[in-house]
């Protein structure tokens, strides 16, 4: 079956009421994709873009699990090059070079990251360090990413290590080891592109739309907001609900494990310019980062403990984690950290596959597994190489269950707001909302510009985000209550104290888009 052509990306409450209905109207669809996370996401764009019929179901929301919860960089596969996993950190280097040049690069940017030679760093570790990063550059020379994009290491003088983190530690401080990879601008905005794209190419995305049972020929569906229970018929089933794939496939048996960062406001290290890794003390591979964020808050991150029993919806951090991330940074910055500077923290599950072992040294290579019924699911991996996933998901979906499909287009295919940098820095239009939407930004605020007097006014005293990135996430992104304005189209909730300030511009926001009547 052909897919609707010349599909709008526009996501809206209207467009699901109505997909949601033909989705279950008694037509078979080509491919139910469950889960709207980086995965799902992708699998929908990539199925699609071949000329799939495709209908893709959130519990939820776009982005409500894992796929929030990262760290936000677009790896080069640096740390899987040090345990071995050549294979992994190529394709990982592969695809941040897609990401950063052809997909996404309004949502990407090259990340300087600093080693800093501390006392604590021997002379041994900083060489393996050093040699690690020269690696990680052969791997982005044969990944074919320039070093315009992605410089070379190098070391710097203790001076100029100071210079780019003032806060650092500076007694016995030997100098610095800075190296480069890729960071989103964000997780979710990723995964929100991702399916927007998708749906430019007449994926049906659904949110709040739960699959209550899965076979291979298609789920029992519950829509969220009406409790209404219906069944979709579909030729091919892919199951890309992460953590929570083995509840809807007996067969797939994960592991998961919880990585857990603070959020500290950007003054709590003050002038912090690059990335910084702090070592783990008694572990020679293992780091905590320092993670600079464009909006002005700063990340930490991050731990790795087994997360066993049932899968919670939302990950809560444990104090220990906090803990343990306050004092292995707090040995390499002079002010010390205290629990009072972390305004914000959140975990994370990784869908790891089951395996005997650490879940620290658990492979990260994903997996495509196809059980009895014919459900093909994908887990593991990482958002970096969601891209590969998804490709490998539907090429088994296709060869399964023979479907008309051409061939994957994805490599080539650029998620909406899209454009080579040198076009990203000639709009017209505020830094940060071209950091966000790209080629959109002008659009964004046109549309706001239609619905209030002064759309880039910040949704709070002191914030970053304005009312027109929130009046989008309801007229274009799909946003259908607070919660997905505040905690997924912005990333305002993940500082609580913030979100309870910005919520009467989200109800503003819902109200004058027309989507919540009484203010
Ligand atoms: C702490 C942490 C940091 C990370 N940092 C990075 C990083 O910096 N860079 C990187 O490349 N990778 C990183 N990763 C890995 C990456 O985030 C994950 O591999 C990826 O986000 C997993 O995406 P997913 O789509 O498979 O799962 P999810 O994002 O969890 O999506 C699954 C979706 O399925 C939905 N769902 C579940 N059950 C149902 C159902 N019954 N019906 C309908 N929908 C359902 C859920 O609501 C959810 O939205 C990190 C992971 C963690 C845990």
């Amino acid at each position: 079956m052909s897919p609707a052509s010349g599909s709008s990306t526009t996501l809206s409450a209207a467009r699901r009421t109505r997909e949601l209905a033909e989705a279950t109207d008694g037509r078979t669809v080509d491919l139910l994709v469950v889960g709207l996370g980086v995965t799902g996401a992708g699998v929908a764009l990539d199925a699609a873009s071949r000329g799939l019929d495709v209908v893709a179901v959130d519990a939820h929301d776009i982005a409500f699990g894992t796929s929030r919860w990262s760290s936000k960089l677009v790896h080069g596969g640096l740390r899987y090059l040090a345990n071995g996993q050549i294979g992994v950190a190529y394709e990982s280097a592969v695809e941040r070079g897609i990401l950063m040049t052809r997909t996404a690069p309004h949502l990407t940017h090259a990340l300087p990251m600093l080693t800093p030679l501390m006392p604590m760093v021997g002379r041994v570790q900083a060489g393996v360090v050093s040699g690690g990063l020269r690696a990680g550059d052969l791997l982005r020379v044969s990944a074919r990413t320039s070093a315009e994009v992605l410089p070379h290491p190098r070391r710097l003088t203790a001076t100029e290590a100071l210079a780019m983190a003032p806060a650092l530690r500076g007694r016995g401080l030997r100098g610095g080891l800075l190296s480069w990879d890729g960071r989103l601008e964000d997780d979710a905005r990723l995964v929100v592109s991702i399916a927007r794209t998708a749906a430019g190419h007449g994926a049906r995305v659904l949110t709040r739309t739960r699959v209550l049972s899965l076979s291979g020929q298609g789920a029992e569906l519950r829509d969220e907001l009406t409790g209404r229970v219906s069944t979709i018929r579909a030729r091919a089933v892919v199951n890309a609900a992460g953590v929570w794939a083995g509840e809807l496939v007996p067969e797939v048996t994960l592991r998961p494990s919880r990585g857990t960062h603070l959020v500290l406001r950007g003054s709590a290290l003050p002038g912090l310019s690059v990335a910084v890794t702090a070592p783990v003390p008694g572990e020679s591979n293992r780091f905590v980062l320092v993670l600079p964020q464009p909006d002005g808050m700063v990340y930490v991150g991050l731990t790795d403990e087994p997360a066993d029993g049932p899968v919670p919806d939302v990950p809560v951090p444990s104090e220990s984690e906090i803990g343990f991330l306050l004092d292995v940074v707090g040995a390499v910055f002079e002010r010390p950290l205290h629990r009072s500077d972390v305004v914000g923290a959140y975990a994370g599950l990784r869908p790891l596959l089951h395996s005997e072992g650490r879940t620290a040294d658990l492979s990260r290579r994903h997996a495509v597994l196809t059980s009895a019924t014919g459900v093909v699911t994908v887990v593991g991996g990482k958002l970096t190489t969601y891209r590969k996933m998804a490709q490998d998901a539907v090429d088994a979906a296709v060869a399964q269950r023979g479907l008309a499909a051409g061939p994957c287009r994805t490599k080539n295919l650029p998620l909406v707001g899209a454009a080579p940098r040198d076009e990203l820095t000639s709009i017209e239009a505020p830094a940060r909302l071209v950091r966000r939407f790209g080629t959109e930004a002008p659009s964004v605020l046109a549309a706001a510009a239609e619905l209030t007097d002064d759309p880039i006014r910040p949704v709070a005293p002191g914030s970053p985000v304005t009312v027109a990135e929130m009046l989008w996430g309801v007229t274009h992104e799909g946003a259908l209550d607070v919660d997905d304005l505040l905690d997924r189209r912005t990333r305002i909730g993940l500082v609580p104290a913030d979100r309870a300030l910005a919520e009467p511009a989200a109800r503003e926001a819902l109200h004058l888009a027309g989507a919540l009547n009484p203010l």
